[in-house]
């Protein structure tokens, strides 16, 4: 990896794949499985939260627990 050239096309096209990465993950919609509460959840409490699977630790904007979430697949708040 001593090529410059080769840097200037992986940088640019990483950054841009973490940008959509980032921005679908902000779309997604959770469900608190306490208040029937759904949210979407910032893209970088995201990425600091832990997850099984597609489900995801999160705090509830609602009743402030933090629990496990479920992602809700028709994506409507
Ligand atoms: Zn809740």
């Amino acid at each position: 990896m001593n090529n410059p050239l080769l840097l200037l096309i992986i940088l640019p096209v990483s950054l841009f794949l973490g940008l959509i990465f980032a921005y679908d993950m902000s779309r997604v919609v959770y469900t608190c499985p306490k208040c029937g509460k759904r949210f979407r959840a910032k893209w970088y409490k995201y990425l600091l939260s832990g997850h099984y699977g597609k489900d995801k630790v999160l705090r509830c904007p609602k009743c402030k627990t933090r629990q496990l979430c479920v992602v809700s697949y028709d994506q409507k708040l």
